[in-house]
């Protein structure tokens, strides 16, 4: 890379439907975005070997790719610079995504971003059915990952992010809820607005 690198978290996602924190001043339109709608990313060495969890990945970046009409679109590659981490996170986040900020002016853009799973004090459901009781959904926390790595803020918690059933980018999910594996349309149109 030719630019700077400023590394940056995400909003944070926490696992507790308690724990649900305000979004603050966001404005959802007004996100930082790709130098490219074709971003690329790879597996960190932590991410398990697992075909389930590499297929997650997969599943939770095509939710987003499967978004239209823009042709934003994630996709694999061994020396990119994005990647899935499966690491230790602070506080007892379920996840995260660290940025790598770039361009002109004043790192408007996104260079790399780094969706993060929580490989402590969680049960992860790796698979496409029901998670057992206390076990979190990898799908769908991933998918709401990479809403943030494709430049999403947290929805406002207001509204919409109460109960089950809300948009992918709400900033909190249950143990066991899988409804975050596929986008509503407030998360098409928050995508489309920013890649149009
Ligand atoms: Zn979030």
């Amino acid at each position: 890379m030719k630019s700077i690198k400023v590394q940056m978290l995400a909003a944070l996602l926490f696992g507790f439907a308690a724990a649900l924190i305000a979004a603050g001043a966001v404005n959802a339109y007004s996100e930082k975005t790709w130098f490219t709608y074709s971003p690329q990313h790879k597996y960190d060495s932590s991410w398990p070997t697992g075909n389930d969890w590499q297929q997650r990945a997969i599943d939770s970046r095509t939710a987003w790719n499967n978004v239209s009409p823009t042709s934003f679109n994630w996709s694999y590659n061994a020396s990119a610079d994005s990647r899935v981490e499966y690491i230790s996170l602070c506080c007892g986040r379920l996840g995260e995504t660290g940025y790598w900020w770039c361009g002109v002016p004043y790192f408007s853009n996104i260079c790399a971003a780094f969706p993060r799973i929580q490989n402590t004090g969680y049960t992860w459901y790796a698979g496409t059915g029901t998670p057992s009781s206390g076990q979190y959904d990898l799908w769908s926390v991933l998918t709401h990952e990479f809403g943030h790595g494709s430049g999403l803020y947290d929805h406002s918690t207001s509204g919409s992010c109460s109960g089950t059933g809300g948009p992918t980018m709400c900033p909190s999910i249950s143990a066991t809820s899988t409804h975050w594996r596929t986008l509503e349309q407030e998360d098409n149109d928050r995508l489309n607005s920013i890649y149009p």
